[in-house]
């Protein structure tokens, strides 16, 4: 399989990935589409979930309180493909 000419062409440092941790369920989407392993799907922090809405405690509850993070959000090179494939709609790029 060949990379895709965005990938070629990505940089770092022009956007990251934010994720809604009121919509992230830890399906771990992000974490198997994304070429350079910016997502790690662990269990939220206990001020992260305190900063959900309540219809997000709940979800939360059912989903086992995981969610996506972004340790290396640095190497994300814009290529889109973590939005698209997240099932919950719960990342956005936003420019740095
Ligand atoms: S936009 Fe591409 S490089 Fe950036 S986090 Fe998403 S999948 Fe990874």
């Amino acid at each position: 399989m060949s990379t895709p000419k965005c990938l070629e062409e990505g940089r770092t440092g022009l956007v990251v990935p934010i994720v809604d941790f009121n919509r992230c369920e830890g399906k771990d989407a992000c974490v198997a589409v994304c070429p350079y392993n910016v997502f790690e799907v662990r269990k939220i922090d206990r001020s992260d979930y305190r900063e959900l809405s309540f219809v997000g405690k709940i979800k939360s509850h059912v989903h086992g309180g995981m969610v996506a993070y972004t340790p290396h959000a640095d190497q994300c090179r814009a290529c889109g493909l973590c939005v698209k494939a997240c099932p919950e709609r719960a990342i956005k790029l936003v420019k740095v």
